[in-house]
């Protein structure tokens, strides 16, 4: 249900949705806002208070960076009691890294935060851009006795409603370019939004929205593949500055038992740097200790990133190391599903 005093907070960062082409290159390039809404009229017919703010300049998703996320956590923060729910307009290419870190920065949410974008621009004829921003704001907008359906940050595409930290831009030509392979849809989209009230996260007592905006950067992935050299792992593992790897292994968390490779890790983890162990599949869990080859991982101090994403396992490493608490704790919060991004 929603009411007509309904307000809500537009937040367009590009991408795009808004996007037209270059009458010069060719190539497409970021468009005002003005633009958007002038393409969606049946906007004015929910009849709420839609207010928005663009990013000056606009961004291709693929310049993101953390800094654009702490933008993003600033601008819901200062605007929170002013607005029932946040649409944030975003480039499909980073989306499920940006709802990910949004999850870990945005603390005691009771309000929805929906992240939506498309596939062809919204000045297309066959575009999937009006459906998706319609829908988004219908969702930002849901409330039932108070309470919104959806306090989270969540991707709206197509016909899902998706937890935001549990998306993969899994296609990219398809209007279902996103998927959350490990955690059920929010809510399904079709002739009715039918919300799967069991899978959403409601907070127990209502608290005061808190920002985190420390992100630390410090991070690489290292992902494993037949014939990877001492050289490589090397190079990534002795990075000046490195604080953190997310290693994409194979399988249920496996990787080579080489003494050479577990030496390397050993070492790097002595050094204080953390590796995070996710698998390099879309679906299922890294399970440490269930083959010989995740054991003697588990036995030098990786930590095991369970079915979190590449995303999730990213924007939680820079999250929690921009906490800058010691190696066990670090340890302790990857361990611990802070946002819903890991099963129990
Ligand atoms: N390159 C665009 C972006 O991520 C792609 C998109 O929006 O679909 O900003």
């Amino acid at each position: 249900m929603t009411t007509n005093n309904t307000s809500i907070l537009l937040i367009y960062t590009g991408g795009t949705i808004g996007m037209v082409n270059d009458p010069v290159s060719g190539s497409l390039i970021p468009f005002d806002f003005d633009h958007i809404i002038k393409q969606v009229p049946e906007l004015n017919e929910f009849g709420y208070e839609l207010n928005s703010i663009a990013f000056d300049p606009l961004i291709d998703s693929s310049n993101l960076n953390p800094e654009v996320w702490v933008k993003i956590a600033e601008l819901i923060k200062e605007n929170y009691e002013r607005y029932d729910g946040f649409v944030v307009l975003h480039g499909t290419d980073t989306m499920s890294f940006s709802a990910s870190a949004l999850s870990f920065m945005l603390d005691n949410l009771q309000k929805p935060v929906i992240l939506t974008g498309s596939q062809l621009p919204i000045g297309t004829l066959r575009t999937d851009g009006k459906e998706n921003l319609i829908t988004a704001i219908e969702i930002a907008a849901a409330y039932k006795n108070g309470q919104a359906m959806v306090p989270e940050v969540c991707i709206v595409f197509e016909n899902q409603l998706f937890r935001g930290n549990r998306t993969t831009k899994h296609n990219a030509e398809h209007f279902n370019a996103f998927y959350s392979y490990n955690y059920p849809d929010l809510a399904k989209i079709g002739i009715n939004i039918n919300y799967n009230y069991s899978a959403i996260h409601y907070p127990s007592q209502p608290r005061n929205l808190e920002i985190s905006t420390q992100m630390n950067p410090n991070i690489a992935i290292l992902k494993l593949f037949p014939g990877i050299t001492k050289q490589v792992v090397d190079a990534i593992l002795n990075t000046e500055g490195l604080k953190g790897v997310v290693m994409e292994s194979y399988g249920a968390g496996n990787a080579p038992t080489d003494p050479w490779f577990i030496n390397t890790i050993k070492e790097a983890i002595d050094k204080g740097i953390i590796i995070y162990n996710i698998t390099q599949c879309a679906a299922g869990s890294v399970k440490m200790g269930l083959y010989e080859t995740s054991l003697e991982l588990l036995n030098v101090g990786v930590v095991s990133g369970r079915d979190i994403t590449t995303e999730a396992a990213i924007t939680k490493l820079m999250f929690i190391l921009g906490k800058k608490v010691n190696q066990e704790q670090t340890k302790l919060l990857l361990n611990k599903s802070l946002k819903g991004e890991l099963s129990q």
